[in-house]
């Protein structure tokens, strides 16, 4: 049935209107269209602004990907109370995700668009968090996949209805019995079965064995279903490195003059907030390690501030302890908002990162081969950092969480003692280096010609093009 007349296919890929989210979506729409398909990049205005921006940096010979604009709604987005200690899970997420319904409407207006020019030749890739996205694509017969954009050891757990191991303050603080509720009551279950397949950012070498833990769980509960891991998403220059790119922004001039592989990059990504107290211990903490430190301090992003408003952070100074800039000058550089995380981690002076282990923050880390000191704060980050510690060995936890941790503190001392086992030169700090130079060889590996996840993107674009191939255009 196709000739020369048949329209091209046209995917439509819509991410969750966060950072870590983002990222991953434009990474995975420049793959998709590297490989010659005309891509659809669905989300909010602020988003399309910032996602817009990042593709600014990146070589445009390669790919091109097309945007499309929904209007953001309103939605109860509070600044983070940085007094209140139970403010580590992002108070904004449940409001944002349910007006994010409110785009259903305007999102089903452009895929019956798209249905008439294209002759239904459309197929979707949604964040999971994006129910109603499923919906309209069973309207329009469009097949739909789902992006998850969190560890696939996290999902394997989770699914299997069992808690974390040795990750007891990930149930009672990470997912907060609201979120849970939420969660059941908006069908994540139904959605899961409802899907054509499933994507994942990561990569057999990694995380293989949860894989096939994770399809296993979901054939018996959904049927068969492919799973394909394409990750990590990142740009090439993760694996080649800068050295002496100074044009780039201050830190990484900064990070020129520092000895190879001395310097402990810290940041909390984009939702978290820490805590004025916890502010103080983690400056004295860095102070006291005596390793050159480069310390992105933020706060949570929320609709209105974002990473794109410069001149927020200033008062940021009265959260350090006194005198405490002056003190670090020789040895610290902190970055106030938001640091270009891929140059430095890939920067030859970075040796360790003090991280959330955000899956994003952990993939690029794997993927720079830097070992990491796991601080996870909410959602999938205790996973993840266990992940880090314990299956991968390529970083130690910031401390052993317990119950009686009712508020989580982690004093500086703790910091300090992490930041120097991840440093150490004994045999346990070697073999995390080794480790972590290791499985940045196989993420590179993977996502190269040939590898694992070029293979499983070549797989997931061959089954939604015979899907659409088999059909009768006018169906
Ligand atoms: N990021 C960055 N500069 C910063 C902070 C974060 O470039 O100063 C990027 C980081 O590289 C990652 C994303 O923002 O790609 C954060 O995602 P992650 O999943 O680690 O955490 P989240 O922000 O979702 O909590």
């Amino acid at each position: 049935q196709l000739d020369a007349r048949t329209p091209a296919i046209q995917v439509v890929l819509v991410p969750f209107p966060a950072q870590g989210h983002l990222n991953q979506m434009l990474h995975l729409s420049r793959a998709i269209s590297a490989r010659g398909l005309d891509v659809l990049y669905v989300t909010t205005s602020t988003h399309i602004q910032q996602a817009r921006h990042r593709v600014q940096g990146w070589n445009p010979d390669h790919f091109a990907i097309r945007f499309h604009e929904l209007p953001m709604p309103s939605f109860s987005d509070p600044q983070p109370d940085l007094e209140n200690k139970d403010h580590a899970f992002p108070m904004n997420l449940i409001p944002l995700i349910e007006a994010l319904e409110d785009l259903r409407e305007p999102f089903d207006r452009l895929i019956q668009n798209l249905c008439f020019s294209n002759l239904n030749r459309i197929v979707i890739v949604h964040d999971p968090l994006l129910r109603w996205v499923q919906t309209v694509a069973a309207k329009y017969l469009a097949p739909a996949y789902i992006f998850s954009c969190v560890n696939t050891y996290y999902s394997a757990v989770k699914e299997k209805g069992i808690g974390i191991p040795e990750c007891v303050v990930s149930e009672k603080r990470c997912l907060p019995e609201r979120f849970m509720t939420w969660m059941s009551r908006h069908h994540r279950a139904e959605s899961l079965a409802l899907a054509t397949g499933y994507l994942v950012n990561s990569f057999r070498g990694l995380e293989s064995q949860f894989m096939d833990e994770l399809q296993e769980i979901r054939r018996e509960h959904y049927g068969e279903k492919p799973l394909w891991a394409v990750g990590p998403l990142l740009p090439q220059s993760i694996w080649t490195g800068k050295k002496g790119n100074s044009d780039v922004g201050s830190c990484l001039r900064w990070l020129d003059g520092q000895a190879p592989a001395s310097v402990v990059y810290v940041s909390f990504g984009s939702t978290c907030s820490l805590s004025r107290q916890q502010i103080q211990e983690l400056a004295r903490g860095l102070e006291a390690s005596q390793q050159p430190f480069l310390w992105v301090v933020r706060v949570a992003d929320n609709a209105r501030f974002t990473a794109l408003d410069e001149a927020r952070m200033d008062w940021i100074s009265e959260l350090l302890p006194e005198g405490y800039e002056d003190r670090i000058a020789e040895r610290g550089f902190l970055v106030r908002n938001w640091a270009p995380q891929l140059d430095v981690l890939s920067h030859e002076s970075t040796g360790a990162f003090v991280t959330h282990c955000g899956w994003n923050s952990t993939l690029e880390s794997i993927s720079a081969g830097v070992p990491m000191v796991a601080w996870p704060q909410h959602s999938d980050q205790f996973a993840n950092s266990i992940l880090v510690a314990k299956e991968l060995k390529v970083g130690v936890e910031v401390k052993k969480w317990t119950n009686a941790d009712e508020n989580e503190l982690v004093t500086a001392e703790e910091v300090q003692k992490a930041i120097r086992r991840v440093m150490a030169e004994d045999e346990e700090g070697m073999e995390m280096r080794r480790r972590a130079k290791e499985l940045r060889d196989a993420a590179r590996t993977a996502v190269a010609e040939g590898g694992s996840s070029w293979n499983e993107l070549e797989a997931f674009i061959h089954h939604f093009t015979s899907i659409l191939n088999e059909r009768n255009p006018t169906e």
